[in-house]
């Protein structure tokens, strides 16, 4: 089902909805072993939408051994990969016909507008899907130049057992990134949604098991980070751990690793962005859109948002109330309002850890020229104001750690190379993007800032063809999207033959 962006049809769409609310196992919901549960909630209303299954590490040694079993049989991955693909191209065709209610499922839970969840994730999620099943049967693979008597094979194999942990921001694009590829290569997957958001997951898990996808391939337990995340990675039977969050715990899932089988780690963590604006950037109109999409797009909980602005001084002011009069436009309120483009933060702490990030930026002497307040209190809601900081120095709190939420610094520079030295002037380096007339100017630019994806003169992620991940502490040896995350999912082996 698609859903129209209009009001009542979003009503009358809201009346049906169903919440999934246990663990996927086997090919079968279940309830927690504990019979545990937690309550899920809107982040527009702060009200329970569902008591959902709290997870405990027994559940996830049955989910294991579930994959485990599936793996070994070689039902899938040992499957004819146009057969494999044929059920994965059905399951994207699936999550296509549901859109709209995983779209609404994610507006309601994770408090995302539902015209971004509509036009941006699920469109993006289907073609994922679709894209890294289209891609099993056209990979071939190699013979080495050894010699006629030792024909020689380089192969790739599935992994086996995959544990994913994904975040609460984009909750059903990020699962279509991690099993998108690790299915497509014949992995079994044990998946954890983020505390906050499992509803989408859990559908996509129902879904993947009626397009034939068999049971135990794809597995999902919802629980907490600290319980059903560890257990997932700090499980001997467990072949690679797969993760989208915060360095913080990116840093303890390298020590469980350390701690267990040396199972293989690929993390996707934060960012802090640099969007660059050298003196000759053309249309100051279309940078400013651009930027205010960069910095406040997903309510700035996104990990490649575009949160430090830094602009040649000659233009700063003229674009600075550019991007003032964007923003102003933009409405706040209910995501599931389809005017809707700013909703709320995920949850009170993390509202309240934004504001205080805004206070912070005001002692520390920025100059808070647009927004900073907390808007419709009486919501039940946080809702944040798209807030913009002039005159930042790179060196203040507010420009150097990941604040996830609306607040962009705008700093200030003198030339192309003080812009590129403040860019990279950041533990980070998940995305960048820079404005520039002059394409010689900008390649040059492009090569020197150290970052996962650098876009010129737009904002952009690129798209499923091209990998997405960052240098230093946005990421660990992986990629999502494109080719390369197909590969990731795989064990390179060398047969070797005496003739
Ligand atoms: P988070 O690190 O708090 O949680 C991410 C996931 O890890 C959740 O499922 C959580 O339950 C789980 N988790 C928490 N503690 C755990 C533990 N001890 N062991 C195992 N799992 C545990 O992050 P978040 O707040 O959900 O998401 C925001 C972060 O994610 C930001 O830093 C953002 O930049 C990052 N992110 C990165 C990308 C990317 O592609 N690079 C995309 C989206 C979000």
């Amino acid at each position: 089902m698609s859903l129209k962006l209009e009001t009542k049809a979003i009503k009358a769409a809201l009346g049906k909805i169903k919440f999934r609310t246990q663990a996927f196992i086997n090919g079968k919901f279940t309830p927690s072993s504990s019979g545990k549960t937690y309550a899920a909630i809107n982040p527009a209303n702060g009200k329970k939408l569902a008591d959902v299954a709290a997870c405990e590490p027994a559940d996830v040694n049955r989910a294991v051994a579930a994959a485990r079993r599936s793996f070994e049989s070689g039902a899938w991955s040992r499957m004819k990969p146009a057969d494999r693909k044929k059920i994965l191209l059905k399951f994207a065709s699936l999550v296509e016909a549901n859109a709209g209610e995983i779209a609404l499922l994610d507006a309601l839970n994770a408090g995302k507008p539902i015209v971004d969840c509509v036009n941006i994730d699920m469109p993006d999620t289907v073609n994922c899907l679709a894209w890294h099943a289209e891609l099993i049967d056209k990979l071939y693979e190699r013979t080495a130049p050894t010699s006629i008597e030792n024909p020689t094979m380089i192969v790739r194999e599935p992994i086996g057992v995959v544990g994913m942990i994904v975040p609460w921001n984009f909750p059903v694009q990020m699962t279509a990134w991690k099993i998108g590829p690790a299915l497509a290569a014949g992995n079994s997957v044990v998946l954890k949604p983020a505390k906050q958001t499992p509803f989408s997951a859990i559908r996509l898990a129902e879904l993947a098991a009626e397009a034939g996808i068999p049971a135990g391939v794809f597995n999902v337990i919802p629980g907490f980070g600290s319980v059903v995340g560890q257990a997932i990675c700090r499980h001997m039977d467990v072949d690679m751990a797969a993760f989208t969050g915060s360095a913080e715990v990116g840093r303890e899932l390298l020590r469980y690793s350390a701690e267990s089988n040396l199972k293989r780690v690929i993390l996707e963590l934060g960012g802090k962005s640099p969007q660059v604006v050298l003196a000759d950037a053309p249309d100051l109109d279309l940078v400013a859109a651009n930027a205010a999409n960069a910095a406040f797009w997903n309510m700035g909980e996104n990990c490649s948002s575009g949160s430090r602005l830094i602009v040649h001084r000659s233009l700063k002011d003229a674009l600075v109330k550019k991007l003032i009069g964007i923003v102003k436009d933009w409405k706040t309120g209910d995501p599931v309002d389809p005017d809707t483009r700013m909703g709320p933060m995920i949850e009170k702490s993390h509202g309240e850890k934004v504001m205080g990030y805004i206070e912070t930026g005001k002692k520390e002497g920025a100059k808070l020229v647009y927004g900073g307040r907390r808007l419709l209190p009486d919501s039940g809601g946080f809702y944040i104001e798209a807030t913009i900081f002039d005159e930042v120095k790179n060196s203040m709190k507010i420009a150097r750690e990941e604040i996830f939420g609306p607040v962009l610094s705008v700093i200030p520079v003198k030339s192309d190379e003080e812009a590129v030295a403040v860019a990279n002037d950041t533990n980070y380096g998940l995305a960048a993007s820079l404005y520039s007339k002059d394409l010689s100017r900008a390649h040059r630019v492009a090569r020197a800032l150290r970052a996962g994806t650098v876009s010129v003169n737009c904002y952009s992620e690129g798209d499923v063809t091209t990998p997405f991940g960052g240098f230093k502490e946005s990421g660990f040896f992986g990629r999502d999207k494109s080719i390369y995350a197909h590969e990731q999912y795989s064990e390179l082996k060398t047969i070797w033959m005496q003739l």
